[in-house]
């Protein structure tokens, strides 16, 4: 038993040294992507290939399968057998890939986002094909190793979301889109006209950094255990739960660049700082999936910060900050204006309306490609083709169109359905909030830090212990269904655009 006790207490030293190991590798990210002078880059690039070498040679080591073995059954202690697990699964995928294969796979994202950046700026498909090509091929053999090769694409969305499979997705996904392109339709025909120059007036950035920061405030961000930075494009690195970092950036004649970035981050942030003590330290502290992350992103920007209620309870405190142009808008022309709707071709500047039909069409073309149904030559034609038929328009030049988006080039195969998914759960997560503590209330009377400390207590503390599908059936008293985002999608814009 002496044995057990001593056994349990190295293999917790073990994963927080990994963890460790970990939290270097995240700041150094975040370096990279803030403050790092261009010289540097090479330099840390080196550094981060190193530790997380170190990192891997740990998790796969034979001390780490001892433990896994000595823990993984029959233990009666919960957290260490759900460790165990976890450690599992991270050792299986690593043993399973040869090295040669892994290394391959590495070189190769990093040539093909040389090239696809070079493609991008030309607006030249031709010339990112063969490494396209090649990224498909690197990424089946990957695939294939880790699962079952008919079953190609489930294996890449389990990277990114366990327990989701393809079957799951084809029950959901139909219904959602036909009821997003009637949605749409009915939009398009609607004669009301957003008036969106209220909010696009300037506003000195200065002013617009303070309100971000009084906004963080009140969602519940810890602003001792968490940083705001500037950045191009807004991310959140959680290094640890008390030292979570994010970026927004600005644009003194767009507001909604900086709040929306600031409350999207922020979601994330809170579900990062809200792991609970007891898995500090060990891989079960993080999230339960990138759909979940970007549920909780989804969240706090969308259901929360662009609702009536909210704007009504904020509109003091944005005038407190805003220069004389702001002080006659109300809250209701702040939240019309913020829910213009205009099908784009670029993914990132979607509307929440559309932006699953940019989502669903991805995940179409991704699993033809990775089940060799469609060569890489008829890509662009079949991408144009849904374009149309999902969103009205049609590219006109590759940079537009299946150039648009890093995430192939990346091996971020299986990785987009991910974001659909946080629309769903946010919108199911929201229903359930509304049940039992009446957010709508809350969010009235500014009181979001309740709201917070509910998703806290039922979700964030949890962090990895728990597969999303689990948690949302946990949460929500139900399986995942997009009935809830359809509704609060028809219903918001049915009022909106008054159809
Ligand atoms: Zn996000």
């Amino acid at each position: 038993m002496t044995n057990r006790k001593e056994a349990s207490k190295a293999f917790l030293k073990l994963l927080q040294e990994q963890n460790f190991y970990k939290q270097n590798l995240q700041l150094l990210q975040w370096d990279s992507h803030t403050n790092i002078p261009s010289k540097g880059l090479q330099q840390r690039a080196e550094v981060i290939g190193y530790l997380s070498e170190k990192l891997h040679q740990s998790q796969t080591s034979e001390q780490m399968k001892y433990y896994i073995d000595t823990f993984m059954e029959g233990s009666e202690d919960e957290l260490l057998q759900a460790l165990a697990v976890e450690c599992k699964t991270i050792y299986d995928k690593a043993k399973k890939i040869p090295s040669q294969l892994q290394k391959a796979y590495a070189m190769q994202i990093s040539k093909a986002e040389g090239v696809w950046a070079i493609a991008k700026e030309q607006s030249d498909y031709a010339l990112f094909k063969p490494s396209l090509q090649r990224m498909i091929q690197l990424t089946q053999e990957m695939a294939d190793c880790l699962g079952d090769k008919n079953q190609r694409y489930d294996t890449l969305l389990q990277q990114w979301e366990p327990g989701m499979t393809t079957e799951k997705l084809d029950g959901m996904f139909p219904a959602l889109r036909s009821s997003l392109i009637d949605l749409l339709g009915e939009i398009k025909r609607s004669k009301r006209v957003i008036d969106e120059t209220v909010i696009t007036q300037s506003f000195p950035i200065d002013q617009q950094q303070a309100f971000c920061l009084q906004l963080l405030s009140n969602i519940g961000f810890d602003h001792e255990a968490g940083r705001l930075d500037t950045s191009a494009h807004p991310f959140t690195f959680g290094i640890h739960p008390d030292d979570v970092r994010i970026t927004t950036r600005y644009d003194e004649y767009d507001l909604r660049q900086s709040i929306f970035g600031v409350l999207h981050e922020g979601g994330h942030a809170l579900y990062e700082q809200g792991f609970a003590k007891e898995i500090m330290n060990t891989p079960l502290a993080e999230v339960s999936s990138m759909g979940m992350h970007e549920s909780q992103a989804l969240l706090w920007e969308s259901w929360i910060g662009r609702s009536k209620p909210f704007w009504s309870a904020n509109m003091p405190m944005l005038k407190k900050y805003a220069p004389q142009s702001f002080q006659q808008l109300t809250a209701e022309q702040m939240y019309t204006s913020l829910h213009h709707v205009n099908p784009s071709l670029i993914r990132v500047d979607a509307d929440e309306v559309t932006y699953s039909l940019h989502i669903m069409l991805r995940y179409e073309i991704e699993k033809l490609l990775l089940n060799d149904e469609l060569p890489v030559d008829e890509l662009p034609e079949v991408w144009n083709e849904k374009m149309e038929a999902y969103l009205g328009i049609t590219p006109l030049n590759d940079r537009e169109g299946v150039l648009q988006d890093i995430h192939w080039a990346s091996g971020y195969f299986g990785y987009f359905p991910t974001y659909t998914l946080g629309f769903m759960y946010a919108a199911q997560i929201f229903k359930t909030m509304e049940h039992e503590i009446n957010a709508t209330s809350l969010m009235e009377t500014n009181q979001l830090t309740d709201i917070k400390d509910w998703l806290t207590t039922r979700m964030y503390k949890i962090g990895k212990r728990k597969e999303p599908l689990q948690l949302i059936q946990d949460l929500t008293n139900e399986a995942l269904r997009p009935e809830y985002l359809i509704e609060y999608l028809t219903n918001k814009y049915k009022d909106i655009y008054q159809f």
